[in-house]
C-alpha cells in the first residue's frame, strides 16, 4: 500500500473552501493509507475522533521554517510515508524541497495567482513546483496557473464537487411549499437566492442591482457574512429591492435555503487586474444539485462549476446583463431538464473525484 502525509494549515473544523474539499475527500479515501499533519483549533477533539483517518496536530501554525521541519520529518519518517502532500503550494510547499521524501503539492487557485505575483514569491513557488513528483489541480482554473508558472510539472485535475446526499432538490410541490414558507412565509414572490461570504469578489451587489431592473417584482435572500454586509444592506434600501439577509445559516437550514429558490445568481466578478478571482464556486454545484435554476458570470474557473444546459453563464456581469440572466431563468419551466442531475452526479460526487485522487496520489508516488 502506498501511504501518504497529507501537510495543511486548512483542515477542519476550520470552515472553508480547501477545508471541505480535503473533508470530502479524504474522509472516502482507506484510513490506513494516509495521516494528515495539521494544526491546532479548539474544536478539533471531537472533530478528530470522529474523522476516519488519524490527524496530528502541530501545536503551531506549519510554516517552511526550521521548527515545522523537523517536526514534520519525525511524522513522516514514523509513518513510513512514501509520500508527502502538501496544501496549499505557498507558503506551505515551500517545505517540499527541504524536507527530502517525495513530494506532491495541491492547488486551488488563488493561492498560486496572488503570491506569484509577489517579488520572490514566484521564484520560491517555480522551486518547490519543479521539485514536486506533480500537482493536483483543483481545476481546470489552478490548473492552468500552475502550468503558466513551470509548464513541465505533470498535473492531475481534480476538481471540487458537493455531498450529493446533502444537496437535493425537493421530492414533492408539498414539500417545497413547506420550506418556502419557512423562509418566505405567505409571499408568492420568486426567491433569487445568493449564498457566499459577503466581500466584493463574489457580487452580492450585483443580484440586487439587478433585481431593480426586472420587470416583475421578486425577494433576494442573501445568506452569509462577511465584511461587506453593512455596505449591501444600505445598497438595498437604496435601490428600494425587497432582500433578506440571513447572516450564515448552520449546515441543514443551508440545503433547505437552496432547495427553496428559483433562481440562484453568483454574478462573481475579477478584481486586481485579474489577480483576485474565483477559483471553482462550489455554491454553484450546491445550487444545481438542490434543484436551483443558475446565473453566474464567466470568471477565474467558474465554468467548471456548470454542467447542462440549463445554467446561464455571462460573460460579463453587468447589472443589465444579470438581470436579463434572472428573467430568462424565471422564464424557463421550472423542472430542470431530464438528465441534468444524472450529469451533475457524474461530475460532482465526490465518491466518484475521492477515487480520482486516490489515482493521482499512486501516479504522484510511482512517478
Ligand atoms: P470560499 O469561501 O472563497 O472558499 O468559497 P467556496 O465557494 O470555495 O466555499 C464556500 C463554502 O462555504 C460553500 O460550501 C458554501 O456552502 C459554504 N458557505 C458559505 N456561506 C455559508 C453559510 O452562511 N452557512 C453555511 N453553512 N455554509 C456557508
Amino acid at each position: 500500500m502506498i501511504k501518504h502525509v497529507l501537510v495543511t494549515n486548512d483542515f477542519p473544523p476550520k470552515v472553508g473552501g480547501i477545508q471541505s474539499y480535503l473533508f470530502e475527500i479524504y474522509s472516502r479515501l482507506d484510513p490506513e493509507s494516509y495521516l494528515v499533519a495539521t494544526t491546532v483549533h479548539e474544536d478539533a477533539a471531537a472533530f478528530d475522533r470522529k474523522f476516519p483517518g488519524e490527524v496530528i496536530r502541530l501545536k503551531h501554525r506549519l510554516l517552511p521554517v526550521a521548527g515545522t521541519r523537523s517536526d514534520l520529518l519525525a511524522v513522516v519518517s514514523a509513518f513510513q510515508a512514501d509520500l508527502v502532500v502538501y496544501d496549499p503550494i505557498w507558503p506551505i510547499g515551500a517545505l517540499g524541497a527541504r524536507l527530502g521524501p517525495p513530494y506532491g503539492l495541491i492547488a486551488h487557485g488563488a493561492e498560486v495567482v496572488l503570491p506569484a505575483k509577489l517579488p520572490g514569491v514566484a521564484g520560491s513557488m517555480r522551486r518547490s513546483l519543479s521539485g514536486a513528483r506533480g500537482v493536483i489541480a483543483a481545476g481546470s482554473y489552478p490548473m492552468q496557473a500552475v502550468r503558466s508558472l513551470v509548464p513541465t510539472v505533470p498535473t492531475f485535475e481534480v476538481a471540487p464537487g458537493a455531498d450529493l446526499s446533502r444537496f437535493v432538490p425537493t421530492q414533492s410541490v408539498e414539500e417545497r411549499d413547506a420550506i418556502r414558507k419557512r423562509f418566505m412565509g405567505d409571499s408568492r414572490l420568486p426567491m433569487i437566492l445568493f449564498v457566499s461570504r459577503l466581500v466584493p469578489r463574489k457580487g452580492a451587489d450585483r443580484v440586487i442591482e439587478a433585481a431593480r431592473l426586472l420587470d416583475q417584482p421578486v425577494e433576494v435572500h442573501i445568506v452569509g457574512s462577511g465584511r461587506d454586509r453593512a455596505r449591501l444592506e444600505r445598497l438595498a434600501k437604496r435601490r428600494g429591492v425587497n432582500t433578506i439577509f440571513h447572516g450564515a445559516l448552520p449546515d441543514g437550514d443551508l440545503e433547505q435555503v437552496y432547495r427553496a429558490a428559483d433562481v440562484f445568481c453568483f454574478p462573481a466578478r475579477s478584481r486586481w487586474l485579474g489577480l483576485e478571482q474565483e477559483g471553482f464556486g462550489i455554491v454553484l454545484v450546491e445550487a444545481q444539485a438542490s434543484g436551483a435554476r443558475v446565473v453566474c458570470t464567466r470568471t477565474g474557473g467558474m465554468a467548471d462549476a456548470v454542467v447542462g444546459t440549463s445554467p446561464v453563464v455571462l460573460d460579463e456581469g453587468s447589472a443589465a446583463a444579470v438581470a436579463g440572466g434572472i428573467s430568462f431563468q424565471l422564464k424557463a419551466d421550472p423542472k430542470l431538464p431530464a438528465g441534468e442531475r444524472h450529469l451533475i452526479i457524474e461530475k460532482f460526487d465526490y465518491g466518484r473525484l475521492s477515487l480520482q485522487y486516490g489515482e493521482a496520489i499512486l501516479k504522484l508516488a510511482k512517478q
